[in-house]
């Protein structure tokens, strides 16, 4: 198995521990922090955000890969964003049992209706991907999703390369730690923010992060945050309930909140069920903010196109081509990256599906329309998923996917209160993508950065907030 701890170290204890200490610190004095669970809303106490020991080996050609074809990716995001029928068709099933998603895609056909009021987009992707690893040793990048709304962790990560440069240097590493890549996600993410907010055209109108109540993860805001003020462009933190009980619009549409006038507003909640606590005033306010001329970060149609069922249906024979007509290299790049994934709509080709997950659950994943981790089935609690809802239309809410099998790899995860050890870990790569459109015209499209999470193979799923994966930093090969 491949080992990210270099030979010397491994067997040394008491030298692990030693870096351990340090690489903690280090982690703290670069920034790359947390607020603790027990005071989520409190800066007062803060940890590091958990990361690996030693940063973990990918193939350099997998990493270009996946930073080539970003913003193919922002494009196609950007397109089917416009494509109201094909996220009609797309989304038909999945609306029907699906209540989440069903609600936004209610206010994406109010909008739609009624004319958006502002024609300048931002959209802040990230695609992540696990390489698969084939019998021969051989691997092959493939996407595990697209994210299209509150994309996080481009913040933090912009403050974990010095991180890991410093412990190898301590590993008496120094050639393995000048190869570790430079990243700036925080700035990328800013500086389409910032077009966004120029093309708004206001120089007293802020940019509005639409945030939750306990917000641990908030120092990986905050970089980005001071991004935009070093443009001296002011920013503002403020959740549902705020603008559901200061928010209006004025007669031209122009979004105010606690008396500020909004010309962006930045969505680092609003994408599970569980962000819209009240019944109704929480969605009112995430009606009103599409309705508003601020630009939207990203607007209701784009944050739609990032849900599970469209990315399955994106798989189907001859749907990239009607998205690039005229550019099958694009089309091969996009598609190369595509993992298996299958419909449960009703009918046989769904229930072909059904019979080839229940044969084989552990060549496959199912996954509802949900974010933040946490959410998927495999093995024997897929089958009983699976047994509950195959009869009926409640399996349209699922998609089901090829397992992706990455290559395990040793190494040492660093969080708060947890034991020294050495883990079997998974990585994910993920790739952020920003494009600002206003009316036809792409203004800026740009790949500005990467994300690399590992978490212990034990876990088949979840990310860094759900307290499963940790940072980490890919060190190419
Ligand atoms: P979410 O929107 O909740 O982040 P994801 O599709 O990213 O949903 O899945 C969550 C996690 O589950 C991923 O980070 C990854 O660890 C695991 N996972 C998802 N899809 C697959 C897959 N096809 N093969 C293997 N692991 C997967
Ligand atoms: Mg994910």
């Amino acid at each position: 198995m491949a080992n990210a701890i270099p030979e010397k170290i491994r067997m040394n204890t008491t030298l692990l521990e030693n870096l351990a200490e340090v690489a903690k610190d280090a982690a703290l004095l670069k920034g790359v922090l947390m607020r603790i669970q027990e005071t989520p809303n409190s800066s007062e106490l803060v940890t590091y955000a958990p990361f690996t020991l030693f940063p973990t080996p990918v193939p350099e050609a997998a990493f270009s890969q996946a930073l080539a074809v970003q913003t193919h990716f922002n494009t196609l995001v950007d397109k089917i964003s416009q494509d109201a029928e094909f996220l009609q068709d797309a989304l038909a099933s999945t609306i029907e049992v699906d209540d989440f998603t069903a609600r936004l895609f209610k206010i994406h056909q109010q909008i739609v209706k009624e004319g958006t009021s502002q024609s300048v987009v931002c959209g802040l992707n990230r695609s992540d991907y696990m390489l698969d690893q084939a019998e021969d040793g051989s691997s092959s990048l493939k996407q595990i999703e697209i994210n299209t709304i509150a994309a996080s962790f481009g913040g933090l990560s912009s403050h974990t390369p010095d991180v890991h440069r410093h412990i190898l240097q301590l590993a008496g590493q120094l050639e393995q730690s000048e190869r570790i890549l430079d990243n700036n996600p925080a700035a990328g993410l800013a500086r389409a923010v910032a077009k966004a907010w120029e093309l708004y055209g206001s120089e007293k109108a802020v940019v509005m992060f639409l945030v939750e109540e306990g917000q641990r993860n908030i120092f990986d805001h905050r970089y980005v945050e001071k991004e935009l003020w070093n443009r001296n462009i002011a920013t503002m933190r403020r959740r549902f309930d705020d603008v559901s009980k200061t928010g209006s619009m004025d007669r031209d549409k122009r979004l105010f909140v606690d008396g500020q006038e909004v010309a962006v507003v930045y969505f680092r909640n609003g994408y599970m069920p569980q962000n819209y606590n009240s019944e109704k005033q929480d969605w009112d306010a995430r009606l009103m903010m599409e309705r508003s001329l601020a630009v939207k970060c990203p607007d209701i149609s784009t944050h739609l196109v990032g849900t599970k069922k469209v990315q399955q249906v994106l798989a189907t024979p001859g749907v990239l081509e009607k998205f690039f007509p005229h550019q099958p290299q694009v089309v091969d790049q996009i598609r190369a990256t595509f993992a298996g994934l299958y419909t449960l709509d009703m009918g046989p080709e769904g229930d072909q599906t059904v019979a080839m997950a229940l044969a084989a659950p552990d060549r496959f994943v199912l996954k509802p329309q949900r974010e933040g981790g946490g959410n998927n089935f495999y093995g024997s609690e897929m089958c009983e998923v699976l047994q509950e809802v195959k009869d009926g239309t409640e399996r349209t809410a699922y998609i089901l996917m090829d397992k992706i099998h990455p290559a395990p790899v040793q190494n040492v995860l660093l969080r708060r209160d947890a034991p020294l050890q050495i883990s079997t870990c998974l990585s994910e790569l993920g790739v952020f993508g920003t494009y600002v459109r206003k009316g036809e015209d792409m203004v800026l499209n740009e790949c500005v950065g990467h994300l690399l999470r590992t978490k212990s193979s034990e876990h088949s799923d979840g990310g860094v907030a759900s307290g499963v994966a940790v940072l980490d930093n890919p060190l190419l090969f």
